[in-house]
Parts: structure tokens; sequence; C-alpha cells
């Protein structure tokens, strides 16, 4: 099933040539390798190209380069409750009217903070196999309006596969949009230089039925004129463009950074859509998790200096019960709301927590 993009440059890079950049004792980087054998990584030259080498806490550089934090083990793999809502191989089904597609484990970078550390990269059965049965189940289900295929990154597939998805899914009467769930306007914007991409994008894209691309830009200084390119490229083949930010520790978790990666996302034409909870993955929630707390003040003071649209995006955590927007603090609890459940009867209640500083997750509230 897989076979990827055939432009996608080899960016295993072994550590040893990262090196003279990363200044680390011997020590260090025996233990950094362990880690990269466990979570590999890949980061192509146009996105290592965007790293500030003499600021050691560069926000890009966070976000690619494997660090020892990486070793601490707090949290868990799966923390949105994927597993279960697993129907078959690579097909989930949470939310009645949405439908996720684990289309591939590759990606073009491996984000450090990735939400699905458990398989980017990595050997995984939960990557889908037989997409006619994936195709034959959305049929079934006539409550589903949406696809979202997702992984890993879908466009480092094949152009080939990726028609075959669109042909598909465009053809089923029930289906009114699709998504595909994709960092490469990020972190390799080239590959949406490609005429033939483009031009299946056009070939699918109807006024009646749309195609999205819900990227996940996290700090302004991702936005370059190779990925504004890449934008503009999807746009003018009828793609809209939806953005995915999620709160990084040390990245991004500053009001002034996060009001201006808002502000250029609608400048560029890509709507916030969310900001997400940085989710309690293990070797990611320790040194990339926020406080709720602290998140909803960082949030709320950039909205403080965003326009309407740029501020029109919800700050959500996807817990396993479904996705629940932070609202905000009074009177000493934090208020949260059901944006999406699982169980339906939860849609829109509104519930509260009493304040705590330290609680990343609803879990780590009392
Ligand atoms: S591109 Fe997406 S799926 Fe791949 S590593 Fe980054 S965040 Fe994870």
């Amino acid at each position: 099933m897989l076979v990827e993009y055939k432009k996608l440059e080899d960016s295993l890079l072994p550590l040893h040539k990262l090196k003279d950049y990363l200044h680390l004792s011997f020590g260090e980087l025996e233990q950094l390798k362990k880690i990269v054998q466990i979570h590999p990584m890949r980061v192509n030259a146009y996105y290592l190209s965007l790293i500030n080498w003499n600021d050691p806490k560069d926000p890009i550089k966070q976000m690619a380069i494997p660090s020892l934090d990486e070793l601490n083990l707090e949290g868990f793999y799966d923390t949105s409750g994927e597993a279960e809502n697993t129907k078959m191989v690579g097909l989930q089904h949470k939310y009645a009217e949405t439908v996720l597609i684990l289309a591939t484990n590759r990606c073009a970078m491996y984000c450090r903070h990735c939400f699905r550390k458990r398989l980017a990269g990595l050997p995984s059965e939960e990557i889908l196999s037989r997409f006619e049965d994936a195709a034959e189940y959305i049929s079934n289900h006539e409550e589903i309006n949406n696809v979202l295929i997702s992984g890993g990154d879908p466009l480092v597939l094949s152009n080939e596969l990726i028609e075959r998805f669109l042909k598909t899914l465009m053809e089923i009467d029930h289906i009114d949009f699709i998504r595909f769930g994709s960092r490469i306007p990020v972190t390799l914007p080239s590959r949406l230089n490609d005429l033939d991409l483009l031009a299946l994008f056009k070939k699918y894209s109807r006024l009646d039925k749309r195609i999205y691309v819900i990227t996940q830009f996290n700090h302004p200084r991702e936005i370059t004129p190779q990925s504004i390119c890449a934008i503009n490229n999807l746009l003018k083949s009828g793609v809209l463009v939806n953005n995915q930010a999620v709160l990084l520790r040390n990245v991004n978790d500053d009001p002034f950074v996060l009001s201006k990666l808002l502000k250029e996302m609608v400048r560029i034409g890509v709507l916030p859509y969310y900001v997400f909870q940085c989710r309690p993955v293990k070797r990611v929630k320790y040194h990339f998790q926020t406080p709720i707390f602290k998140g909803i003040q960082i949030v709320e003071t950039a909205k403080t200096n965003c326009d309407g649209l740029s501020k029109r995006f919800k700050y959500i955590m996807s817990h396993k019960t479904g996705k629940i927007e932070i609202l905000g603090i009074m009177k000493g609890d934090i208020y949260f709301k059901y944006h999406q459940a699982k169980e339906r009867k939860n849609l829109g209640r509104i519930f509260k927590r009493k304040i705590s500083k330290k609680a990343g997750w609803l879990d780590d509230f009392q």
C-alpha cells in the first residue's frame, strides 16, 4: 500500500552529521543515538535551514531535533483513545460524522512533539492496508459526512495513491468534504510545487464538495516564501487550508509569538482552526506540555492582539472522551465545554474543575 512520493528526499539524517551544531558531549550523543533508535529523526535540508544554531533554545530546532528530554517517560502513547475507536486496521470512527484514515506511518519530518509518536516513522500495525474495506465501511455509514486522511503525513504518498483516495471518496454521495491532515506545507513545501499533484486537487475539488488541507504551523518562523508559495498553490488548486497549531513549551508558549503566528496565518490565506493543548504523550509531555492554567493566560493574552479572523480558533484538549474546548477561568474554576463528544449526550456540555496550576490534562485535575 505504502508508496512514497517519488521525490521525497531521503532525510533520515544520522546524528553525527549534526554533531558540530548540537554541542553535545560524547556521552550525550550516545544517549541521543538511543533515542533516535526508538523514535527516528527525519529532517530535510529545507527545515534545517530554518534553525538558528546560535540559539540553544531555538524553537524550530526543538520541533525537529531530538533532545535528551525525550528520555523522560512521563505520559503514555495513545492519549486520545485511538485504539478503542478503531473499527478496522487504519480506520477510526469516534465522532458520528467523521472517519479518520491512517494512510501512512511516514512523514517528511518526524516532529519531536508528535502525538502519534507511537507510529511516526515506525513499523506499525495501525496503518490502513486495504483501502477497499475502508471505502466500503464509509459507504455503508451514511452518518459519515467527511473523511480525514492522516497518518503520518498522507501527502508523502504517491500521486497515484492520493488520486485513488480522492476518486473513491468523492464518489460517495454522503461525503461532503475530504480533509488531508498534513504538515507538508510547513516541513517540505516543495512537494506542493508538483504540478501533477496540484492538477489532481484541481480535478477532484468540486464546487459542491471541497478538499481541505489541515496543516500545522506552530511558529511564525515556519512562514517562509516557500511555505507561502505552497499555500498559494493549494488555494489556486481549489483546496481550502486550515491550521491546527499545538501549544508547545519553548516553541510558541508566548502570547506575542502565538498572536503573530495566528495573524500571519490569516494574512497568507490559512484560517486558524484549533490551538491544541499538547497531549501528555510519552517522551513529549515532559518538555513540551504547558499547564492548562498557563495555557489559558497565553491564549487569552494572544487573542487581545488578534483581529476577528485570527482569533476564530478554539483552544482544544483532544481527550479520549471528545474534543474539549478550554473556555477560561472564573472564580477559582477552569471552565470547559465539549465541542465534539464521543458520547453525543455530552455535546455542548459545560463543566468546571478547581484551578490547578500544574494540571496539563483533564485527568490531572482532582
Ligand atoms: S508530520 Fe504530523 S504525523 Fe508526522 S511527525 Fe509531524 S506531527 Fe507527527
